[in-house]
């Protein structure tokens, strides 16, 4: 369709950032036009109405931003999924590998319970190694279901092998 083509074109290559060698996908361009943040938010929510969402789960930072807006208009709640240090009450938490060292993630243990349908939300997908941590946090919580959403997937990073999930996944826009 034209309107997602033309949103998808807007997403700008930066060369280097955040360091050499790393062409970074900035989907500010995106977002800060009032058309593509319609397209974006009409078309995402066409896709998961009628699923029974009761959740959505958005990772920090860029997945609070269309996280949010799908939640309200889907008819249900936004939780966080935070870097360490963020989260005031008990959580659990999951590590996983950066290309140096390592990082963790964290959620409110009384974020979820079993009854929660949850739309996964993050910007951008890439060596699947958050999403792969958010789905194993989620898995605590014995779920009915979980749908799994990406604005951008970078397809040559190979990231959706890695999650390895039986839930479906889905990204808007392929690199
Ligand atoms: P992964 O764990 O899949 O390697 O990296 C995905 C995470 O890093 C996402 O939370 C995403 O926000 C961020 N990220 C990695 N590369 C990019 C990029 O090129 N553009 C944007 N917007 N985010 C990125």
């Amino acid at each position: 369709e034209a309107r997602l083509q033309e949103a998808k074109d807007s997403i700008r290559d930066v060369v280097d950032f955040p360091k050499e060698g790393i062409v970074f996908k900035d989907i500010t361009t995106m977002l800060k036009s009032e058309k593509h943040l319609n397209t974006l938010v009409e078309t995402l929510y066409q896709q998961y109405k009628g699923k029974g969402i009761t959740k959505v789960v958005g990772l920090e930072s860029r997945g609070f931003i269309l996280g949010t807006v799908l939640a309200y208009k889907l008819g249900a709640g936004f939780v966080p999924v935070r870097k360490p240090g963020k989260l005031p009450a008990p959580t659990y938490s999951e590590k996983y590998s950066l290309e140096y060292g390592e990082d963790e993630i964290f959620i409110h243990q009384d974020a979820l319970t079993a009854d929660d349908v949850v739309l996964l939300h993050d910007d951008l997908l890439a060596t699947g190694g958050t999403a792969k941590a958010s789905i194993d946090l989620l898995n605590r919580f014995h779920l009915k279901n979980v749908f799994v959403n990406f604005l951008v997937e970078l397809d040559f990073l190979k990231g959706r092998n890695k999650l390895n999930t039986k839930y479906e996944v889905d990204s808007l826009f392929h690199f």
